[in-house]
């Protein structure tokens, strides 16, 4: 930047600071955010659209992994873009993709095995014979949210709902709301906070198991460095098995973590950890999964710095060596029983 250019933005900055001073926070500064995020959306939106198109078609998880990569990274760096939470193209994209996802699921029957979709975030929609299980559902960040009508159905067609710390990417209220409203469990690892008016009515479990219609939910109990977290087995009947790790991370315990007190190594055949995991190598020495489907890409809540692109995401599995799929929001996973291994 040349002396003139830092000048004017010099006195661009001092400006807006001024007006931010002058008229608060929702003034001033962030005046010309709409005119960017527009300008950020005509140039992200072929993208949004030429993915979205794709997934129209449904193809399959598991196969063509090239053409997926490629079409996945499509929206990296529209989703990293600083005020992506606040883009219409991007909400109108889950949008999409959630109306897709919810006539897939409610036409879904499961005769045997377990189907997985994904939503956004670490969202996950677990639909065995005879249960489905919520984990972590959230409406999402900003304007790009689940419609609250497409969270009510998933809500009406689930038997529960884990959630598995309470942090703000992993927890909705109002989604808790609805679940308690239809007389349906909400199992936290801890007490909510006080604000949650319908504390009392959460199932609070750090450790041990739920009975679920031919399926049972083994709550291991971790942490995200010094925050409780609950990773779930979920095992249904005829012998399908997906464990969501949720946030762990047992940064501050290294040595100690919970995975080291299973042996021998525990074979499951899904493991749905958050992408940026810093000790997913270790935790793999003990729980041997069959195929991992990774969770937590893209979470546009956070700073840009914590976001993990698809680019990463296929880094980081590529660097694990095991077998997976990088569904796209709303897509689905078929696991049959038993999966090959
Ligand atoms: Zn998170
Ligand atoms: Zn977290």
């Amino acid at each position: 930047m040349n002396r003139q250019k830092r000048t004017i933005a010099g006195l661009a900055a001092a400006l807006a600071l001024f007006s931010a001073a002058l008229f608060g926070p929702t003034c001033g500064a962030r005046a010309e955010t709409p005119d960017d995020i527009t300008a950020a959306c005509s140039e992200y939106s072929p993208k949004f659209d030429e993915l979205a198109a794709w997934l129209d078609a449904r193809p399959s998880v598991s196969e063509n992994q090239d053409e997926r990569e490629a079409k996945l990274k499509l929206i990296d760096d529209a989703l990293l873009y600083p005020e992506a939470k606040l883009m219409p193209c991007a909400a109108d994209f889950l949008r999409r993709r959630m109306e897709t996802f919810i006539a897939d699921f409610e036409a879904s029957t499961v005769s045997s095995g377990a189907v997985i979709w994904k939503l956004y975030n670490h969202t996950v929609i677990i639909q065995t014979p005879e249960t489905a299980i919520a984990i972590d559902l959230i409406q999402g960040p900003g304007i790009v949210r689940t419609p609250r009508e497409i969270i009510e159905r998933i809500v009406a067609r689930t038997d529960i709902l884990l959630v598995t710390h309470h942090h703000g990417d992993h927890v909705d209220w109002d989604v808790w709301d609805m679940y308690l409203d239809a007389g349906k469990k909400v199992v936290v690892p801890e007490p909510a906070r006080k604000e949650y008016r319908r504390r009392d009515e959460l199932t609070v479990i750090r450790q041990g198991k739920i009975e679920l219609p031919g399926a049972l939910a083994t709550v291991f109990p971790s942490y995200q460095k010094k925050d409780l977290c609950s990773s779930y087995l979920i095992k249904t009947k005829d012998g399908v098995s997906a464990m969501h790790l949720g946030d762990e991370n047992n940064i501050m315990r290294l040595g100690s973590e919970w995975y080291r007190k299973i042996k021998p190594p525990m074979e499951i055949d899904v493991l749905i950890p958050n992408i940026w995991c810093p000790n997913l190598k270790p935790l793999l020495d003990y729980i041997k999964p069959a195929l991992i489907l990774p969770g937590h890409e893209h979470e546009i809540g956070h700073p840009v710095e914590g976001r993990r692109p698809y680019s990463y995401v296929y880094r980081v599995l590529r660097a694990v060596g095991l077998p997976y799929v990088v569904p796209a929001w709303g897509e689905r996973v078929s696991v049959p029983a038993p999966l090959p291994r």
